[in-house]
């Protein structure tokens, strides 16, 4: 479903601005950007079917870079204003002065961290609230995603971890999604010895929780 949507829909704005493009540029240009969003759709989709591919085959590995924790908070602050301020979400960082620099897969750890701020902002209602925290304690990072969303109740909180599981849940039911993102982030985690841990309430809202061991390098 999550292959097939985008596809019909770039199919169909792709027949619809071929039938405007000599005399509508205004339509033809609104079309590109309906093609725009399902391409980049499409794009994610079968990238998370790939992870989800090479985690099952033992091939998805880490990679050992110079993770820069506060940089990857900046950016993924900056990342999902556009997204937060769409649906007038107060999206706040709280941090603390210092934030350590560690050795682990940089564009994975990211990729993890953008499914949960990602959730955060689709299962919580317009008006609402997403705050990233973070704590270091001796050699553990815990970065904790707090929303005033949906919740979830405890029959599911495992469930969510699980692949292609989607809540029961009618309102989380009308937003987009594949159930992918939760059991991939929760992988990257465990193969830094880490893990994502959730607490939450059905109706009041989440807080997934990141947890990674972050022994600095000596020199
Ligand atoms: P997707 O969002 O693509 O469906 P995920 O694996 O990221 O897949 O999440 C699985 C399910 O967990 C979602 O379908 C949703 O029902 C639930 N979920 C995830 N994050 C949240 C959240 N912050 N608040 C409420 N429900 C959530």
């Amino acid at each position: 479903h999550e292959l097939r949507t985008p596809l019909t829909n770039i199919r169909l704005f792709v027949e619809e601005a071929l039938e405007y493009c000599e005399k509508d540029p205004t339509a033809v240009s609104r079309c590109l950007n309906v093609i725009n969003d399902e391409s980049q759709r499409l794009d994610r989709s079968v990238a998370e079917i790939l992870s989800v591919s090479q985690i099952e085959a033992g091939s998805f590995e880490v990679k050992r870079d110079d993770v820069h924790v506060d940089e990857m908070l900046q950016k993924l602050k900056v990342d999902h204003e556009a997204q937060a301020k769409e649906k007038r979400i107060a999206y706040e960082f709280d941090l603390p002065p210092k934030l350590p620099t560690f050795q682990g897969d940089r564009d994975k750890i990211a990729l993890a961290l953008h499914n949960l701020v990602g959730n955060a902002l689709k299962y919580t209602l317009d008006g609402g609230r997403v705050v990233v925290s973070a704590q270091v304690e001796k050699t553990r990072l815990s970065v904790s995603v707090t929303d005033t969303g949906l919740g979830i109740g405890p029959e599911e909180i495992e469930k969510v971890f699980e692949k292609f599981y989607r809540s029961k849940n009618p309102m989380a039911a009308t937003v987009k999604g594949s159930g992918l993102g939760l059991p991939i982030a929760r992988e990257i985690a465990r193969l830094h010895g880490g893990d994502i841990l959730l607490e939450s309430e059905l109706g009041k809202g989440s807080t997934f929780t990141l947890i990674l061991p972050v022994a600095e390098e000596k020199a």
